[in-house]
């Protein structure tokens, strides 16, 4: 068997392939998660996520590559360590309950198993039950629950397996918004507090920056670009990335003067500075700028108009047409009294100038209107 103890990565995945049929659904991919770790795989359907999470726990061997768990080799071509000698706690979307168990002997089970009393056994569970808002169910047996009670009675468990990695794939895809919020505070409050880690696989952008530490962006089964949340959302390697981490506006400018933190931007003969980062900018050159919503105000010198209004709840999105692009602009709260095609004026305060070859002017770009609103809910294909 080969270890390594000089490591306190809990896994690390080194040049793995995973192939279906001689196809790779999973290809190079390289990746380690520390202690107390939480690990994002962010991505659309059919981009690897839940090869990957199979080949991690046991399910799927690697046709090229290795899997090492807490220093120990699990898996290499030809070498495979069975799924339930690797310490892998699993919650995969349908997730199987056992028939004939309550859901409190369920989430008791894991403790249980430790050792734990049959009394303090079932208290635990019923406390991550209550947490989960599901302690009302704690009777039941798995035929009487809901799709959705069955998904969370399977998180609770797994709350309480309290394994050194848990994998999770797209688990709260069934849950209420409300229950989603109380699950995923609940798993960060717990790796925090037992330094265990999790590889939390979801196409949903927001739950994946708002719950990890760091952030894999997956396409086609290959890494696009791996950092914290902000890096990912605030710098994409790309106009994917961009567009995968959240709403994205485009806007082909010219940049007047760069220097390491701040651009001179010519927006239609105005000149704006403003917070600016990329890491080739030279000047001058018309470059592709990322506008997240919330890096724009409405109100200022540039000049626009009005294209389309969205209440969102929380927030109102504006589609504002500019000489130089579309771009959205999310103003919290509820804005009222703006018409859509009025004369609007707006600000920018930041961009990221995506890399690459510098783009057309900005008389041959196509309306990007649909790129603006893109991205959230469905992400791209490349
Ligand atoms: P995700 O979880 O990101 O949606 P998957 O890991 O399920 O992605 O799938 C990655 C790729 O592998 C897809 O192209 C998918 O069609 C393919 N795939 C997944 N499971 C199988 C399978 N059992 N047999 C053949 N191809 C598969
Ligand atoms: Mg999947």
């Amino acid at each position: 068997m080969r270890t390594d103890s000089t490591t306190d990565d809990v896994l690390r995945v080194r040049g793995l392939t995973v192939e279906y049929e001689g196809v790779a659904a999973v290809s190079e991919v390289d990746l380690t998660v520390a202690r107390g770790e939480v690990v994002a795989l962010l991505g659309p359907s059919g981009s690897g996520k839940s090869t990957l999470l199979h080949a991690v726990a046991g399910f799927r061997s690697p046709s090229a590559g290795e899997i090492w768990l807490h220093g120990r080799l699990v898996a290499a071509p030809g070498h495979a360590v069975p799924p339930e000698r690797r310490d892998v706690g699993v919650v995969f979307q349908n997730y199987a309950l056992w028939p004939h168990l309550s859901v409190v002997d369920t989430v008791a089970y894991p403790a249980r198993r430790r050792g734990t009393g049959r009394t303090s056994a079932r208290a635990e569970a019923l406390l991550i039950l209550r947490l989960l808002d599901i302690a009302r169910l704690a009777d039941r047996r798995p035929a009487e629950l809901s799709g959705g009670e069955q998904q969370r009675v399977g998180l609770a468990r797994a709350l309480a397996r309290r394994a050194a990695l848990s994998v999770f794939d797209e688990p709260t895809a069934h849950l209420d918004t409300h229950v989603r919020g109380l699950f995923l505070e609940e798993l960060r409050a717990r790796q925090r507090d037992s330094g265990t880690a999790a590889v939390y696989a979801t196409h949903d952008a927001q739950e994946a920056l708002g719950l990890a530490d760091r952030v894999v962006l997956l396409d086609a089964g290959r890494v696009v670009q791996l950092g914290s949340p902000e890096q990912v959302y605030a710098e994409p390697v790309d106009l994917w990335a961009a567009t995968l981490t959240g709403p994205a506006s485009m806007l082909t400018t010219r940049v007047a003067r760069a220097d390491a933190e701040h651009c001179t931007l010519d927006v239609a003969g105005t000149e704006v500075r403003v917070a600016c980062k990329s890491p080739e900018l030279s000047d001058p050159s018309v470059r592709r700028l990322l506008v997240r919503p919330e890096w724009a105000r409405l109100g200022g010198a540039l000049p626009g108009r009005l294209r389309a209004v969205w209440y969102r709840g929380p927030h109102t999105d504006h589609l504002v047409e500019t000489p130089v692009g579309d771009v959205l602009i999310r103003v919290s709260g509820a804005v009222s009294g703006r018409q859509v095609g009025e004369a609007v004026s707006w600000s920018l305060d930041r961009t990221w100038a995506l890399a690459g070859p510098d783009g057309p002017p900005p008389s041959a770009q196509p309306p990007l209107s649909s790129a603006a609103s893109a991205g959230w809910s469905e992400p791209p294909r490349r």
